[in-house]
Parts: structure tokens; sequence; C-alpha cells
């Protein structure tokens, strides 16, 4: 294995040959390095995604912070190197390092990584071969790490299932420090492979793939899935914080240009609004808030260590802040001296944001971005997103009268059941807003539709459904584009193979991960970006492996099939979430559950975290029966109130 010192040599040879070099050297502000002998347990936090999007992935930092903060571990972090760099990289033979103290990933005790989406699939195999670590979680071996992932794509772990050891379901910040305790005993309790893996397996949240068996039916659906060891569950059920912990404030100042080169504030966690499309809504409940005073402070402490001129808010649904009017003032009176831009994403469509966002002004972006997602009251039943189109012009046309010349309006299609009329309806109210936007001021109003394709994703009310063909969908965005000709309204779109790609990987069984392996040896990586899109790759892949991709992504599912992904759970109940698909079809809405509780089986899972967590902090009502335990010792029935 090489040294630091080899691999810094090795990288002077090449750094000034590959664009921004600054990605590959470390050594940013507010990084991490401790001392490598003195930590029992050594952890190399991975995006496989390029370091300017990586840098600032806010799970990542989470993670970094709380293991870092620990006397007996250390965390460093890697990246994805860009094309260029990985073809010097391997010409000189060097592997994947970790930032901080250049020491190759294959000497951690634990790789982890993120992946928030299926499309960062073929870069983590392409970093596992990069870093010398077998891809295969059995082909490892006491001398590997053990590697681990996490993120909302693993709710449905299975098409991932052949190359890590583990993975993560739910939120990180407590289980890492389970999974570090048990790594600690690797040496002694379990040094034997399998021992540590089944120890990870006993901890709640941790999904260890090969104690799990899928058995098929002869037409290819899950018939059941046994478990081969004595005390580990089934189903896996989500990790969740009963109460957010401190945010992260030493934010990783990069020395070069990235995405988002800012501080970042969680102000909550969870959304209560049920819109049945949403995979972000349903997996990340209960709704659990910080206190405006601990956000001041937090981004307060986040600006003066970093020196960012910008701040995110970050939550599903800012609206929905318990006290986000009161937060808006706060902070914009704690930074009421300061040049410090404010964002607050995924604002509702009502006068009100308009009203918080001025507030801010000053402070503010360019551009005001809504997301209404359906055009026709028919589709926002079906997808419970209910706005009228009055409320959509009313906002839109007070946002231009304010003086934000550009409004970007996000959209989806391919929704359940829709019709071309559905999608004629998005240009129509696209025009609508721009018409009434030039009323109120003038012609340099500009729209830009942002219009994404549905995937239907697993744990969601949409899971029984299809996805749209990719003839329907370059129907409806043929439509779409032959509608909005006006110079000042801006289309964008996602291509079809994207969607697909996208589907397929999300509702995959383990089958797929053959498919994965093929297309990522035969050139398949960086699949979401533009310029790498190889969709003949994964098609051929497919096809080696006598698979067909429309059996995942076009099949309608029986109300009854089992599903890959059954025995994970994100606590919201399979049967909940065929009411909400049966409610959906007949056009019913449910409201905000913060108001009328569905009973989406959040309570019943984490009531005792709920019981000992009372009041406003938590967004589901609170829990007064006794606890589980005291229940039996009584003989008594558990009653959720
Ligand atoms: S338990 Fe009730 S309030 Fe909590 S997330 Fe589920 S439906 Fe909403």
């Amino acid at each position: 294995m090489l040294t630091p010192e080899q691999i810094e040599t090795k990288l002077d040879r090449i750094l000034l040959k590959v664009q921004k070099p600054g990605r590959y050297v470390g050594g940013e502000l507010n990084s991490v390095v401790k001392d490598w002998d003195s930590a029992d347990v050594r952890v190399a936090l991975v995006f496989p995604d390029i370091y300017d999007i990586g840098v600032s992935n806010v799970g990542l930092k989470i993670l970094y912070d709380q293991v870092n903060q620990r006397g007996d571990a250390l965390a460093e972090r890697a990246y994805a190197p860009w094309t260029d760099m990985e073809a010097l990289m391997r010409a000189e033979g060097i592997p994947l390092y970790a930032l901080e103290s250049k020491r190759p990933l294959s000497g951690f005790d634990l790789v982890g990584f993120s992946l928030p989406y299926e499309t960062l699939y073929t870069n983590a195999l392409n970093l596992l071969d990069l870093a010398g670590i077998p891809l295969r979680a059995g082909e490892r071996g006491a001398e590997h790490p053990i590697v681990i992932a996490g993120g909302h794509s693993t709710i449905n772990p299975e098409p991932m299932h052949a190359f890590m050891d583990a993975f993560v379901i739910g939120e990180g910040e407590e289980v890492i420090h389970d999974i570090i305790n048990v790594l600690k005993l690797r040496n002694t309790q379990y040094a034997v492979r399998d021992d540590l893996l089944l120890a990870l397996a006993k901890i709640p949240g941790v999904y260890v793939p090969r104690f799990y068996q899928p058995h098929y039916m002869d037409d290819g659906t899950i018939a059941r899935v046994e478990t081969l060891a004595e005390g580990i569950a089934n189903p896996v059920v989500k990790r969740i914080v009963a109460k957010l912990p401190p945010p992260p404030t030493k934010f990783i100042v990069p020395n070069i240009e990235v995405v988002h080169n800012r501080a970042s504030v969680e102000i909550t966690r969870g959304c209560t609004r049920g819109c049945r499309y949403c995979h972000a809504g349903m997996i990340t409940r209960p709704v659990r808030e910080r206190r405006v005073d601990e956000i001041v402070a937090a981004a307060r402490e986040a600006v003066r260590s970093t020196g960012f001129e910008e701040l995110a808010l970050l939550s599903l649904s800012s609206s929905d802040y318990t006290h986000i009017e009161e937060l808006v003032a706060a902070i914009g009176e704690e930074f009421k001296d300061e040049k410090l831009t404010v964002s607050l994403p995924s604002l509702r469509i009502e006068s009100v944001s308009i009203d918080l966002v001025d507030k801010l002004r000053g402070r503010r972006g360019s551009g005001f971005t809504l997301a209404p997602e359906a055009a026709t009251e028919r589709m926002r039943r079906i997808i419970n997103k209910f706005i009228s189109d009055e409320d959509i012009i009313n906002t839109t046309r007070e946002i231009y009268r304010r003086g934000w010349t550009n409004i970007k309006l996000y959209f989806m299609i391919g929704h359940p059941s829709e019709t071309l009329e559905d999608v004629q309806a998005i240009a129509d109210l696209c025009k609508r807003v721009i018409a009434e936007g030039r009323k109120v001021a003038g012609m340099k109003v500009k729209l830009h539709a942002g219009v994404s394709t549905f995937v239907p994703k697993p744990q969601t009310p949409f899971q029984w459904v299809s996805c749209d063909t990719r003839e329907n969908i370059l129907a409806k965005q043929a439509l779409l584009k032959r509608e909005l000709r006006d110079r000042n309204i801006k289309l964008s779109w996602t291509k079809p193979e994207d969607t697909l790609l996208e589907s397929f990987l999300s509702r995959g069984d383990r089958r797929l991960a053959e498919v994965i392996f093929t297309a990522w040896k035969n050139g398949a990586k960086f699949d979401a970006w533009e310029e790498h899109r190889r969709f003949e790759t994964w098609m051929s892949a497919f096809a080696e492996h006598g698979l067909d991709p429309a059996f995942y992504t076009h099949r309608p599912r029986r109300a009854d099939e089992i599903f890959a992904w059954d025995h994970i759970t994100a606590a919201v109940r399979k049967k909940y979430l065929f009411q909400d698909f049966r409610r959906s079809l007949e056009g019913h809405i449910r409201v905000d559950c913060r108001l009328n509780c569905y009973a989406c089986g959040i309570l019943p899972t984490f009531a005792d975290l709920r019981r000992d967590n009372p009041g406003e902090g938590w967004k589901c009502p609170d829990v007064k029966s006794p606890r589980k335990a005291d229940v039996s010792d009584r003989g008594q029935p558990l009653a959720i109130r």
C-alpha cells in the first residue's frame, strides 16, 4: 500500500496536468486532520461525484462532524476524480486517497458512501475499483475496510446489495456511533469478518444483505425474503433521531469555486404535506424542528467560521416551519449589517412566501422558485398537492409586481393517469403567468418552466404504478416545446433515458446488481452527467443478463405484490401507502397531517422516542400511553393517542 508521502510525490507529477487541481489537494479551511495512530477507527466518507458537488453534501458534513468529535475515531473525505484525473491516477498507480491524510482508502476501517440518488451507483463501483478494494462484498477479507452506504436511494438497497457490506437505513447521526463502537472490537471480539458483519446487522437501522435471501416466483416477482441469521431484524426499520442534534457549523471552505459555496442550517427534517410523488417527504417522516435561537446561533457561528456570504436555511418545505416568520425576522436582525444572501428553498405558493422573501430583501437572489408540479385540478388531487390556478396566478403576479423579473416554476409530467390535456394545461398556465406578469411589470418579465418526469419511487403511495413510456414522455415534451415558444419563457426538461435509468435503478431487485456491474465494466459512470450518458450500454447490460428493463419500469404492480424492498421500511406502513394510492385514484386529497394524523405508522414504530420527547419539536401528536415494556408487564394493549 502506498504511503501518504509516495502518493503526494506522485500527485506532484500530475496535478498541473488536470482541470481544477484544487479538487484533489485538501487542506481547506475547517478540514480536520487528526493523528492517524491515535484513532481506533478511521472512517473515509465518500461522495461518489466530483468535489465541486460533493463538498456541499449536507449528510456527509453531519457525519464528518459527528465522527471527528470523538476522541477515538477520525473521518476524512474522498470524492470522484473527474475523468482527466482518474486517467492519470490509473496511469501513475495512484489509488483513491483521502484528502486529509493522503492515505489510500483501502487503509481505512470503514468506507462510507453517500448515495442520495441512483445515478451515483456506477461511480461508487468505479471508486471502489480505483481504491483497490474488491468490488464485491463477498470477496473482501479481514484486510479490507467495511464498505457501507447510506442516503435516500438506499431505502431500496437491493440493486447495490452485492457491492456493499452494509447499508444504513434512515438517519446517520446516532447509528454512525453504534457502527464505530462495533468496529472498535474488530481486532478482538469480531476478528472474523462474518462475526463483525453479524454484529453490524444487529444494530437497529443497519441492513447487511448477506444475511437475507430473497426467493422469487416464476413470474420474477418476490415470493419472500428469508432471514439467514438469528437476532436480526426483518423488516429492517429506518433509524431516526428523536431530536435534531446541534447542526454542524464548521463547514469546509473550498479553495475552488464549487456548486454551493455557502453555509447551511437545516431548520426542519421531514414533511407532513403528504405529496404522493415525493420520495423525500415519505421516507423522512416525522417532522422535527429546530428552535429559532438554535438556528440563528448556528447560522452566526457558520458564517463566522467560514466567511461565506450565502446562507441556506434547509428544509423540505420552508413555509411549513412553525416559526418561519420569527426566524426570518431574527436572521434579518442578526445579519442586518452584513452582506449575506439568505435562501429559503421550497416555499409554498402563497403570498406569505413572498412576504418572507421580501423581508430578506437585499439578501435575495435574482429569481423566485415555486413548484406547482401539476396544472389541472384533477392532477393536483391525484398527487395530493392542491393549489388553485388562482393562487398560482395571484402569487406569481405579486412576485413580478414586487420587482422580481425571473420566476422558475417546477412541474412534473408522467404522473399516474396523466393525459395530453394535463400537459397542455402546464403550457397554458405558463402563458397565463407571464401574461399577468407583463401587465404589472412589463415585457421584461421572464419565466423558466422546469419540467421533469415523474419516477415512481419505493416506499411511496405511487410504488404500485408504472413509469411513463419513452414514447409518451417524448410526445408530452414535444407538446410543451411547441406551445412554449415565447422568447421570455425558458423550458427545460429531463431526457427520457435519464428518467428510465432512474426508474429501473430505484425499483430494482438483487438481479440488477449484475446489470450495474456490467454497465460499469463497459464504461458507464457519471450517469447523471449529460456528456457521459450511455443508455445503450445499460440496455446491452440488461440483454447480457437476460433481463428486461420494462419489468422494472413499466410493469403495473399487483396490489399484493411483495416488493424487492419490502424487508426495509421507512416506518410508513405499506397498508397506509396502499390506502393513500387508492384515495389518489378516487381523487381524494389528504390535508397536512399536522392537522389530522392519519396514523401512517410512524408513531407506533417510534412511540418510545416520541414519549420521551413530548411537545412542539416533533410534529406528530404526543404519545401518552405507557412504554411497550411497561404494557407487556401489565398485559395491557399499547394505545397511541
Ligand atoms: S404519525 Fe400522523 S402526524 Fe405523524 S407523520 Fe404519520 S400521519 Fe403525520
